[in-house]
This record gives C-alpha cells, structure tokens and sequence, in this order.
C-alpha cells in the first residue's frame, strides 16, 4: 500500500510516516526541497501523482511562530500554504484514472467558535466566527472532490487539538520555561485546552486510511478535556517543578497580535464522538499519561 503525505517533513508528519512505515506501507513525501523519498509540490503539478492508495495533507506555514510578526503577508502564507497545497492534492486526485481510496485533510479544533460553556463535536456548527475558523471552513472547502469521480475517493478531515509530544510543536516552545520553574497558565487559565498525543493523531490518521467504513470529519482530541490551567498544573507535576507564573493577556498579544492570541488565551470543549464511534482506541486518552510519556 502507497501513500503519499503532503507537510510529511513536519511534526507529525514524521511520527506518521514511521507509523506507516512500521505497517508496511511505502510513504513518498511532498515537500518544498527535492529529495530521497520526497516529490515536490512543482513536479507534482507538472506531472501529478504517482499511483498510491492514500494521499494526506499536513502542510502549512507554523501559524504560531513567534519570531514572525502577525502582519498581512504573514497571514496570506499561513492561508496560502494551506489551501493551496490542498487544492494542488485535491486537483491531481480528481485528475488520475486510478485515484487513491482515501483522501485525509488535517485542519483545526479553531474550526469552534472559542467558548468556555458549548460543548463541540464533529455535528456542531462552525467556520465563521474568526480567522482560524474561516480558515478551517475554506480549508476544508477546497479540499471537497467532485461527486463524479469515476472511482469515489473516500474523504475525511480530521480537525485537530494542540498536538503534543516530544520533538516539536506546542510543547517544544513550551518545555523551557517549565523546567526552569517559569511556566503557569496562559491568561486567566480557564480556557478550554483541546489536545491530542502526536501517537494517537498519527493513529487516527492511520486507522481513518486503513478502515473503509470510516469518512467525514473526526475530531482529532483526546476524550478527556482540560482547561488550559489543568494543563500547566499536569505539565508542572511530571516535570516536578511549580507552575505558578502565569503569562498575562497582554503579553501574548504583544508576542503575537490579538488575532493570533486567541489561539492561546482562548479554548473550545471538544469531545471526539465521532471517532470514538469509529472504533479508534486512543493509546494516551488522558494527560497525566500522555504527559508522563512525552517527558520520560
Ligand atoms: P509543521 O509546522 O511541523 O510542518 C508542516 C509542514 O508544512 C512542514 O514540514 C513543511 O514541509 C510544510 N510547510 C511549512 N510552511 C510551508 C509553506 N509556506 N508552504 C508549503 N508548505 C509549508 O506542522 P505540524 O506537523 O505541527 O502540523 C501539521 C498540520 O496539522 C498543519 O497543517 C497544521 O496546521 C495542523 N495542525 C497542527 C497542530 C499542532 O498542534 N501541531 C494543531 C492543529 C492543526 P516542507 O518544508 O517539507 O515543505
């Protein structure tokens, strides 16, 4: 079985790739740079896809990069690197004579309006309220295959948590100032913290391509939900160190501009029933567990 994940460099491209691999899958990578493995966005254009069982999208500009300001140009590569490397993935599935059974898109939990009283699954409307979630509804839009595919492709969008695990994303920014005693809750800490382990996201992924039934959205969280001071509380006691300094409003809007903070200061309560109705077994479905694993 081929498969071929657009953004398969990054955080949890890696993981996934060894997962597949480990499988007995072969894994072709889309990438910017040309290399063993690895096809390029510019020749996948110019001669589509290889044949191949699976094509995932992972790609995008890392929306929050703190050394990069939150100005207009900034903005249009994080929409543009994602909804352009979807529409070339969803173009050149529609064109091939054999297209792949499955077709996996990796959006965002931002999809939710930020609430701390709704309670969200995959059945609960969203895609309007900010710029994460109107990137998340168009995101999701382009990636749609037309209905009269000669072989239909099976779809499902995965709408991610905050991804943890040990060599990147959110907990990579995060593990210094906790070792050293400085980290705490984000703003008033009682924001909704919607996670998932980089193994069980990888999992999903991976069990949405090898089971035939599965299709649509999946919530990619785990099933017990935390507030974003729960979180710096459980951070702080596997590193057995306090967590008593919290990281003012302010501070993450000068960091990161008011739009973009809201990914940090505010949260959404998001139960992953679908997927859970799938059959996935989660392998880290609560923190403390997940947590532990990360930092051992
Ligand atoms: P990474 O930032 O680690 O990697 C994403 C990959 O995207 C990179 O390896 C890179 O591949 C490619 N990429 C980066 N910038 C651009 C660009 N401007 N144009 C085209 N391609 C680009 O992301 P993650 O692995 O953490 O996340 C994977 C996906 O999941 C992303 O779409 C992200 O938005 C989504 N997601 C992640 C979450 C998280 O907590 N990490 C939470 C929710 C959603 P290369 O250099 O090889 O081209």
């Amino acid at each position: 079985c081929e498969g071929e994940p657009g953004g398969g460099t990054g955080f949890l491209g890696r993981t996934l790739t060894r997962l597949l691999k480990s499988r007995g899958h072969d894994v072709t990578v889309v990438s910017r740079q040309p290399g063993e493995e690895q096809i390029t966005w510019g020749n996948l254009e110019a001669n589509g896809l290889p044949p191949c069982d699976a094509v995932v999208n992972l790609a995008g500009e890392n929306i929050l990069n703190p050394l990069r300001r939150w100005n207009e140009d900034f903005k249009n590569e994080v929409v543009s690197s994602r909804l352009k490397t979807t529409k070339i993935l969803a173009r050149a599935i529609s064109e091939m004579d054999t297209p792949p059974r499955v077709w996996v898109l990796v959006t965002g939990v931002g999809y939710y309006p930020p609430s701390q009283t709704a309670e969200y699954t995959e059945d609960s409307p969203g895609g309007d309220s900010d710029f994460l979630s109107c990137l998340a509804r168009d995101w999701e839009a382009i990636a749609r295959l037309p209905a009269n595919l000669k072989c239909p492709t099976r779809q499902v969008v995965v709408r991610s948590g905050v991804i943890l695990g040990k060599d990147g994303g959110a907990i990579s920014q995060m593990i210094w100032p906790f070792r050293f005693g400085l980290g705490g809750p984000i703003g008033s800490g009682c924001q909704y913290f919607p996670w998932i382990h980089v193994a069980d996201m990888a999992g999903v992924i991976t069990y949405a391509m090898e089971t035939e039934a599965v299709h649509g959205v999946l919530n990619g969280v785990a099933p017990s939900t935390v507030t974003n001071a729960e979180f710096a509380q459980s951070f702080a006691l596997v590193l057995r160190r306090p967590a008593f300094i919290p990281l003012p409003e302010f501070a993450v809007n000068a960091v990161f501009g008011r739009e973009r903070g809201v990914i940090l200061l505010e949260g959404q309560k998001v139960i992953p029933k679908r997927t859970l109705a799938t059959g996935y077994k989660f392998s880290f479905p609560d923190l403390s567990s997940a947590l532990k694993d990360i930092v051992s």
